[in-house]
């Protein structure tokens, strides 16, 4: 098939133009209407698709069928040699381009019989796994006035993904009233849809991650963005988790404005509100009030039953009136927990097989409301560590070497550190104007006396607690 292909290529391009674009490149399989071609490296890839994509389609289709598919292998190669022959083939116009011969991108490599090779789905037809859970969608995502606006922008976008104001779209709101929820079931519903964009759902942290490690590899960094930039749909979830990763953000950065300016639909969601959003550079933050931020609020008692009831009849289970009323009153502000005392409650009662009764069901909800503790402050805990000393805070504070003010200092800035969202830079400014080397340093002692010094360990504990109450 490719051999008959390559001829009908032959007899369409310049001589020199097919030795080069080719000849490297060997056929590998055929299996139904897709045809395996391995190239060299992913810049041939790239070339192919670009210069040769309507010979391609046309060559196919003529041999394999209105079906036919390519499936581009590209050859691994790390050794300096192998490229630099190749590179001598390229017209010199273009070996400015040859920036990456190795991708590293997990690009669809569904091929298992060919262990290295990393495959890319050709003719545009890019088939990237949309990481997407069905399971969160838009008929399963109750609506009430907690969540309207969010929701109804997502169904808006989701109709004509990339065509509305709403690009970017920011979700954001507390820990479990779900964003991620409504961020899945927006690129669900966008798949259904159009089942051709290529969509993908991506966690802020995940993303992170492959950043660094195409970072690492240097020459994968154009990679990385590159293969970005050819999504269609793109949700990144928990940005938040971006702050303060300079290099990450600006990666991010490239990525946003290309997809922006092609009218590719970007959807992201935060913990906080852009305001509040502390270390992600203005820049960025400017880019996120270009669409449409929207909160997801805590539901009221109405939804919260909507909810309740929706998961009981979902699952087939009966609950009396005052249980559903019971748990939709008491869990308020977090749909994860309120979910999790509902599983609970039909754990029980299909064991049990008697009715739930409200002492059990206070029982549950008790276990699933986080004891709404405050946040302890900096200056409570200065108090609390000098008080269990016997010394007072400026004591604490002061620039004595003693040994047991010294500790006592140190134990206090490990807790600042470990129960407050303060810097070390603003722990060590607090506590006696130490700068954030010291705080750090201190941290690592109270870490490595604790393994070492039981009465230490048992200062740290009570403290624990106390500070903990
Ligand atoms: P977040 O990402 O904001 O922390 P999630 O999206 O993970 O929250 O939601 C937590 C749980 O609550 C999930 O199981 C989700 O399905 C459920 N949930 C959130 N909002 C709704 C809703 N409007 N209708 C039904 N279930 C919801
Ligand atoms: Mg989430």
């Amino acid at each position: 098939v490719w051999n008959n292909c390559l001829k009908f290529i032959e007899d369409n391009i310049s001589p020199q133009a097919y030795k080069t674009w080719f000849e490297p490149v060997l056929a590998v399989k055929l299996q139904d209407q897709s045809l395996s071609i391995q190239v060299p490296s992913k810049f041939f890839y790239e070339w192919l698709e670009e210069h040769y994509f309507n010979l391609l389609k046309v060559a196919l289709t003529k041999e394999i069928g209105k079906g036919a598919k390519l499936l581009y292998i590209i050859k691994m190669e790390n050794r300096a040699g192998s490229s630099q022959s190749f590179t001598e083939k390229i017209p010199s116009s273009h070996r400015g381009k040859v920036s990456s011969q190795d991708v590293n991108m997990k690009v669809t490599s569904k091929s298992p019989e060919l262990k290295n090779p990393f495959v890319i789905p050709g003719i545009r037809n890019l088939k990237i796994d949309s990481q997407l859970n069905a399971n969160y969608n838009f008929d399963n995502f109750l609506e009430g006035e907690s969540n309207r606006l969010a929701r109804s922008a997502g169904k808006a976008i989701a109709n004509k993904p990339g065509g509305t104001s709403f690009n970017p779209l920011l979700v954001f709101g507390g820990s479990g009233l779900g964003k991620t929820h409504l961020a899945h079931a927006i690129g669900v519903d966008i798949k259904e849809k159009y089942p051709d964009k290529t969509v993908l759902y991506i966690s802020a942290e995940k993303f992170t991650q492959q950043y660094i490690d195409s970072a690492i590899k240097r020459k994968n960094l154009n990679d990385f963005i590159h293969f970005y930039q050819l999504i269609d749909v793109l949700i990144v979830d928990d940005i938040q988790l971006l702050s303060g990763k300079m290099k990450t953000q600006e990666a991010f950065f490239h990525i946003f404005n290309h997809l922006h300016q092609n009218g590719k639909q970007v959807i992201l969601t935060s913990d906080k509100a852009p305001v509040d959003m502390q270390e992600i550079e203005q820049r960025l933050l400017s880019r996120f009030k270009w669409g449409l931020s929207a909160e997801l609020q805590v539901p009221d008692y109405y939804t919260r039953r909507k909810i309740i009831e929706s998961k009981l009849y979902r699952d087939g289970v009966e609950m009396p009136e005052d249980i559903i009323d019971y748990v939709a009153k008491n869990i308020k502000s977090n749909i994860r927990e309120l979910e999790g005392a509902i599983i609970s409650l039909i754990a029980h009662s299909s064991f049990s097989k008697t009715e739930v009764d409200i002492e059990l069901a206070q029982k549950i909800v008790s276990n699933f409301v986080r004891k709404t503790k405050k946040d302890v402050s900096i200056d409570q805990i200065q108090k609390t560590v000098s008080e269990y000393f016997n010394m007072d805070i400026e004591t604490l504070q002061s620039k004595t070497r003693k040994r047991h003010i010294v500790q006592a200092r140190q134990i206090a800035m490990y807790f600042a550190k470990k129960m407050t969202k303060s810097s070390l830079a603003s722990i060590g400014k607090q506590i006696g104007s130490r700068d954030h080397a010291t705080v750090l340093h201190a941290c690592k002692t109270v870490d490595n006396l604790q393994s070492t010094d039981k009465e230490f360990k048992k200062y740290v504990e009570d403290l624990t607690s106390k500070l903990k109450n």
